[in-house]
């Protein structure tokens, strides 16, 4: 989630041009602009294909279909002829996944069109391939799957979308059953990546020998190379890095003459990225343990009185003002979302991304007033305030008014040996150990609610686009009510910066005093820490929102994390740790070895057995 600085500003320009655009009317000087109705009707359906407009292709796809012999015509010639179009357009750079994936609304609405004249003489066997994609399982957020399989689809690939925490078992048996050609997986969160890693031993246990996609937030090509490929050696397994690369990756692969030196030249690269891990020195010196919790933040407690929060207890809410959040909204992730940033520092000089990213945002626009006035999403929180101590290294307890302790959360320690003289952090550090005074600790979990059978609603009528622009608005006012709920923690709350005045960039910025660590990112990288604090704060009856067997909030439009208020606390990263953290974590959590290693699999250093 960490953009920089770059994607920011790019943001912002993007954002100052297409507000122009709108406020000059730009989008109506379009709509009007008919010239296109005049040409053949062949050449109309191929512009309304490009440009993603639905509204004359119903009467368009008529004057085709009665003009050809059969309604199938209409498919075989124009409308596949125009998505051909789109392909060339985007295989070369001129067009931009949200316009594909418009195109893909229109080819659509032509098809269902022409549907009830299309007799039983189905169209099979004209698909390029059948491509199986699935959010494997204990994972739950499908925006970047949705889109690969739309992109797909529209470039004549048959696409079976299992949706999101699917089992290895049901993936497998979908593909024989459906004779998928690939298999895509998708997942966000770390616990995916093992989970991955066991689909790809069952296809090599069943014999599969069929290709096998990886993509995803948490995926990577360093992880596919060492963990998943050599599970699976029947055929290849390729890291998709985005969603733009999986049409020619795909190609490629069902392609009878490309696939062979494809497959090769991508073995031996994942070879060569295992033999230069393998052989890589370890970059910095490591801190035993017991070293780093010596070298850890330290102040003076006893000159320190830790404010006490104005509300102690908890509060739940329901049905937020959505409006009162859209000022809160970065729109950085958005734009990542549908793989538009990195391209932006060109925005000003190139009018085609500008295009895409303008009527994407005028589209996200309209559609966030939709949602907003008819309140299609209800915002939901729950935030508890509770008394805190520092009871063990790396243990934070927390305690109800009685003076209880009624949970404990078990923390990670960095354990780099750091040539700067800085402190090895763990959240532990920046809570009170000591007698003469309480501390106190947050959480929350914040859920958008109807985002998915909103998007769900848009499926059924077959506009793809619009619901995935739900999702990812869905994604964006969680983090929004996020962002907001923690302000108003700060200013009342808990209220220990009363008279805080930042404005959003400010705020995305992290200028803010005290922090928000969520479990699962760099700070407490261990997902199942969720479960704590979900317990702690009620999170599944009081508002709802429940964890899956890997710890993915549902609804995917989720936020969770705590509170600190501690001026020095900050957001930084665990990295790696070694063989004596393992073991204390594991004991601390009365876990065995082996289950600690599976939840820390991703910040377990090379050199742990
Ligand atoms: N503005 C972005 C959200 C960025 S995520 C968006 O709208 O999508 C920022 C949040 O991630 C922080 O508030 C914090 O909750 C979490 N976070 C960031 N860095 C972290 C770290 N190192 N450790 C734990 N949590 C972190």
């Amino acid at each position: 989630q960490n953009q920089g600085e770059s994607g920011q500003n790019a943001t912002e320009k993007l954002l100052e041009v297409a507000e122009k655009f709108r406020s000059q009317g730009g989008k109506v000087k379009e709509a009007e602009n008919l010239e296109w109705r005049n040409q053949p009707v062949e050449k109309r359906l191929e512009y309304a294909l490009v440009k993603g407009i639905t509204t004359f292709i119903d009467q368009d796809t008529e004057e085709a279909r009665l003009k050809s012999k059969r309604p199938l015509d209409v498919i075989e010639g124009p409308l596949m002829d125009g998505m051909n179009v789109v392909g060339d357009l985007f295989g070369s750079g001129k067009m931009f996944l949200p316009q594909v994936v418009k195109s893909a609304r229109v080819m659509k609405q032509a098809v269902a069109w022409l549907n009830p004249y299309i007799e039983a003489e189905k169209a099979e066997g004209q698909t390029k391939g059948k491509v199986l994609m699935a959010t494997v399982k204990g994972d739950v957020h499908d925006i970047g799957k949705n889109i690969v399989g739309v992109v797909l689809g529209c470039n004549g690939y048959d696409i079976v979308d299992l949706g999101v925490m699917v089992p290895a078992e049901k993936i497998l048996q979908t593909a024989i059953d459906e004779k998928c050609d690939i298999i895509g997986l998708s997942g966000l969160i770390t616990p995916s990546l093992d989970e991955m890693v066991f689909v790809a031993k069952e296809m090599q246990r069943k014999g599969f020998s069929i290709p096998l996609l990886i993509g995803g937030a948490t995926t990577s090509k360093a992880h596919t190379a060492v963990k998943i490929e050599p599970q699976y050696q029947n055929d290849a397994v390729i890291y998709v890095a985005d969603a733009s690369r999986a049409v020619g990756v795909a190609t490629t692969l069902l392609s009878k003459e490309m696939r062979g030196a494809f497959i090769e030249e991508q073995r031996a690269e994942y070879a060569k990225i295992r033999e230069r891990l393998a052989n890589k020195q370890p970059k910095a010196a490591k801190l035993s343990y017991l070293e780093a919790i010596k070298n850890g933040f330290n102040i003076d407690w006893n000159a320190y009185v830790p404010p006490k929060p104005n509300l102690l207890g908890e509060k739940v809410i329901s049905q937020y003002p959505l409006e009162k959040l859209v000022p809160y909204f970065d729109w950085t992730p958005f734009f990542i979302s549908w793989s538009l940033t990195g391209k932006f520092p060109k925005i000003l000089t190139d009018d085609v991304v500008g295009e895409a990213a303008t009527d994407l945002y005028n589209q996200a626009q309209a559609m966030l007033e939709d949602i907003i006035e008819n309140k299609r999403f209800d915002a939901r929180a729950v935030f508890a305030l509770y008394p805190a101590k520092r009871t063990g290294d790396d243990t934070v307890s927390v305690y109800d008014m009685q003076g209880n302790a009624t949970h404990r959360f078990e923390h990670l320690r960095q354990q780099s040996d750091k040539v700067t003289g800085k402190p090895n952090l763990s959240l532990a550090d920046f809570i009170s150990p000591a007698e003469q005074h309480t501390d106190y600790l947050g959480g929350f979990t914040v859920s958008i609610f109807g985002a998915e059978e909103l998007a769900n609603e848009y499926k059924a009528k077959g506009d793809d686009y619009s619901a995935i622009l739900v999702q990812s608005l869905g994604d964006r006012f969680a983090e929004a009510f996020a962002e907001h709920l923690h302000e108003r923690i700060r200013k009342e709350y808990w209220g220990y910066q009363p008279d805080e005045n930042l404005d959003n960039d400010a705020l995305i910025k992290e200028k803010y005093v005290g922090i928000r660590p969520a479990p699962g990112y760099p700070a407490c990288p261990e997902h199942s820490e969720k479960a704590v604090l979900f317990d702690w704060l009620g999170s599944t009856d009081k508002i709802g929102t429940y964890l899956t067997s890997s710890f993915a909030m549902w609804p995917p439009s989720s936020v969770s994390g705590f509170y600190y208020s501690l001026p020095q606390s900050e957001y930084f990263n665990v990295g790696k740790i070694f063989q004596d953290q393992l073991e204390d974590y594991a004991k601390r959590k009365d876990w065995t070895l082996d289950e600690a290693k599976r939840w820390l699999a991703p910040n377990l250093d090379d050199s742990v057995s």
